[in-house]
C-alpha cells in the first residue's frame, strides 16, 4: 500500500465530492481537479487560517471551490475565476446542487483582468489558491499578493507539474512559468514559502506584513 492508499482507507472522498468529479467528467471536462487528499487539505487549510475571505483562480468544474467554501467560517465567502464558459456552467450547477451557491461567487473571465477588477474593488483575502494556466503563475503571484491580507495563505497547485519541474529536459511554458513561480516565491521578501510533495504538488506561502 502506498501512502495515498493508506490516507484514502481512513478519509475517503464522500458522496457529495465522488458526484461532483463524475457529474464534471460526464460533462466533457478534463479530469484535472485536484485529488480528494489535496481537496481535503484544501477545506482543512481555510478552516486553520479562519478565512472567511477566499480567492480561487480557476474553478473547472467547481471540485476545489467546494472544498474550500467547505472549510469557511460563518459568513464567509468564496469567488471563484472562471474564463470557459462551459467549465463556469458546470460549475454553477456543482454550486447550485451543493448548496453552497449563496457562499461562493463565479467570475466569469480572464484571471488577469478579473484580478485587477478585485483590486479596483479593493477586496481582500485571507486564503488564495492558484489552480489556473501554469505558464502565467509568475504574474499571477504578484497580483495574489496585492489582494492577500497580512498573514493571508497562498496555495498553489500542480508545484511539480507531473515531475516535469525536477527534469531539467523540460522547458514547455508551462514548466519553466512553474520554476519561475518557484524562484519568486522562494526570494519573494513579503513570504514566507515551501513546497509540499502532496498529490501534485502544492506550494504554500504565508503573507507578511501589510498589504500595500
Ligand atoms: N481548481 C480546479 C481545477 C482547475 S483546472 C479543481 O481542482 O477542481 C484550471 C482551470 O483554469 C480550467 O478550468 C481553465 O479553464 C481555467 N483557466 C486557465 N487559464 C485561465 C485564465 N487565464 N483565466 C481564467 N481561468 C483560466
Ligand atoms: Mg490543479
Amino acid at each position: 500500500m502506498d501512502r495515498d492508499a493508506f490516507i484514502a482507507q481512513l478519509w475517503p472522498e464522500d458522496p457529495t465530492l465522488a458526484e461532483i468529479r463524475q457529474r464534471s467528467e460526464a460533462a466533457g471536462l478534463p479530469s484535472i481537479a485536484v485529488p480528494p487528499l489535496v481537496g481535503r487539505l484544501l477545506t482543512l487549510l481555510v478552516r486553520a487560517v479562519g478565512a472567511r475571505a477566499v480567492l480561487e483562480v480557476g474553478t473547472l468544474g467547481g471540485y476545489s471551490a467546494v472544498c474550500l467554501a467547505r472549510g469557511l467560517a460563518p459568513g464567509g465567502r468564496v469567488v471563484t475565476i472562471e474564463r470557459e464558459a462551459r467549465h463556469a456552467a458546470v460549475a454553477e450547477e456543482t454550486f447550485r446542487r451543493a448548496g453552497l451557491a449563496d457562499r461562493i461567487e463565479l467570475r466569469r473571465g480572464d484571471a488577469l483582468e478579473v484580478l485587477a477588477q478585485l483590486r479596483r474593488e479593493n477586496a481582500r483575502f485571507d486564503l488564495l489558491f492558484l489552480d489556473a494556466d501554469k505558464e502565467r503563475y509568475p504574474t499571477y503571484l504578484e497580483a495574489l499578493v496585492g489582494l492577500a491580507r497580512p498573514g493571508a495563505l497562498l496555495v498553489a497547485d500542480n508545484a511539480f507539474w507531473h515531475d516535469r519541474v525536477l527534469d531539467p529536459t523540460a522547458t514547455d511554458p508551462a514548466t519553466e512559468g512553474l520554476r519561475r513561480f518557484h524562484t519568486a516565491l522562494a526570494r519573494h521578501p513579503q513570504l514566507f514559502s515551501l513546497l509540499l510533495p502532496v498529490g501534485d504538488g502544492l506550494a504554500l506561502a504565508v503573507v507578511r506584513g501589510a498589504a500595500p
